[in-house]
């Protein structure tokens, strides 16, 4: 997905700052696209001025490779790095509240992977709250195309040579607080109706397609 290399630019939001209101008002979207997610980026951008071979690398190649890199960088991938990989992915994977649901191949893998979608959500939810501190609850799934659950800590990202992450909800408080202040749940509950399942139905196509 991330073919670009340094130094990456921050991706405008596919929306306008106000069109997810009333689920995400448009300051709290413009604190956390343009002073969060750009803060990842210019500071990966920082970390990586003196490494030309890093310079070279995709973002994703950067996380899945994060182990043989430079010790003085690798904290400052997984960290800005995953939080870049991570905004993006969670911008990309939210539209205006329409309420879609999904359909197609993605929807019937939720069935058969999590008993039905109310399940699935029921599920996804458990895991957005549950998440102890910061950190991000991922629909993956894996290269059969078997589809689970993850959460992560901080901008830590799944394992990418294992797992597509197909969206994800980001729970550290600077995603909700201005808005919702403490209730994690009700942010996480109306997150559910900004999810673009078209665009998540086409990442999980891309992954069937790709199976051996
Ligand atoms: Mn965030």
């Amino acid at each position: 997905m991330q073919a670009e290399i340094y130094p990456f630019v921050v991706r405008p939001l596919p929306y306008e700052y106000g069109a997810l209101a009333p689920v995400l008002d448009g300051e709290t979207l413009t604190f956390h696209h343009d002073r969060h997610y750009k803060t990842y980026v210019d500071n990966l951008n920082d970390a990586l001025a003196d490494y030309p071979q890093l310079q070279k690398m995709s973002l994703k190649e950067l996380l899945t490779k994060m182990d043989s890199l430079p010790a003085a960088v690798r904290t400052s991938v997984r960290n800005n790095g995953g939080g870049a990989f991570n905004h993006e992915l969670y911008f990309d994977g939210m539209k205006s509240p329409m309420g879609q649901l999904p359909s197609g191949e993605l929807a019937e893998a939720l069935n058969r992977d999590f008993g039905s979608f109310l399940q699935w959500k029921a599920q996804m939810k458990q895991a957005a709250i549950s998440q102890f501190g910061s950190g991000w609850a991922v629909l993956v799934s894996d290269h059969q195309g078997k589809l689970s659950i993850l959460k992560t800590a901080n901008q830590d990202v799944p394992d990418l040579e294992t797992y597509t992450p197909l969206f994800l909800v980001d729970v550290w408080e600077h995603a909700y607080y201005l808005q919702y202040r403490n209730r994690r749940a009700d942010y996480v509950e109306g997150w559910f109706d900004l999810i673009n399942w078209k665009k998540a139905g086409r990442r999980y196509e891309e992954v069937l397609r790709n199976k051996g």
